[in-house]
């Protein structure tokens, strides 16, 4: 994607009051981050354990949505990320929930998903960061990042209601 700036991210939330999108802490390392190889920007607030963030490109522009992360149980088990499909053990994967924009999140609505808890899901799927294993598959990489963004189009689709 796009190299994008703080003022362009904070521009892009839909789920946040304007003090929330005032106050929410982005990447420290943004100029650094890899974004030839990204399909969205996600990162997890260092200071807030619970919060978690993703912005992407859609067809109406940048659409940023705040997330929460659910606490992890402490169980080992296996479970896949819903967007990049990638398979972790542990607490690789996190259930993060979505107010929703508009008039449906002030009612309280929210949409949840399980996703990778590093929202790393552009490097997964390109073997730029090692997950403990990913689908044996048949399909190309472009096909599998095609999914991705699908996939990430829906839930979207869903927060914005
Ligand atoms: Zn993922």
């Amino acid at each position: 994607m796009t190299p994008l700036t703080e003022p362009a991210i904070r521009a892009s939330f839909v789920n946040c009051t304007k003090g929330e999108v005032k106050r929410l802490a982005l990447p420290r390392d943004l100029a650094e981050r890899p974004w030839a190889d990204l399909d969205f920007l996600g990162w997890r607030d260092p200071a807030a354990a619970e919060r978690a963030y993703l912005v992407a490109e859609s067809g109406t522009g940048l659409l940023g949505v705040a997330l929460r992360v659910a606490p992890q149980t402490g169980r080992v088990r296996r479970s896949m990320c819903s967007l990049c499909l990638t398979t972790h053990t542990g607490d690789g994967v996190s259930l993060m929930t979505a107010r929703k924009a508009g008039r449906d999140g002030r009612a309280g609505n929210s949409v949840g998903s399980y996703l990778c808890t590093d929202l790393a899901c552009s490097l997964y799927l390109r073997g730029k960061k090692n997950a403990g294993r990913r689908l044996d598959e048949s399909i190309t990489l472009a096909e599998k990042i095609d999914r991705t963004r699908a996939n990430l189009a829906a839930f979207l689709q869903q927060v914005v209601g």
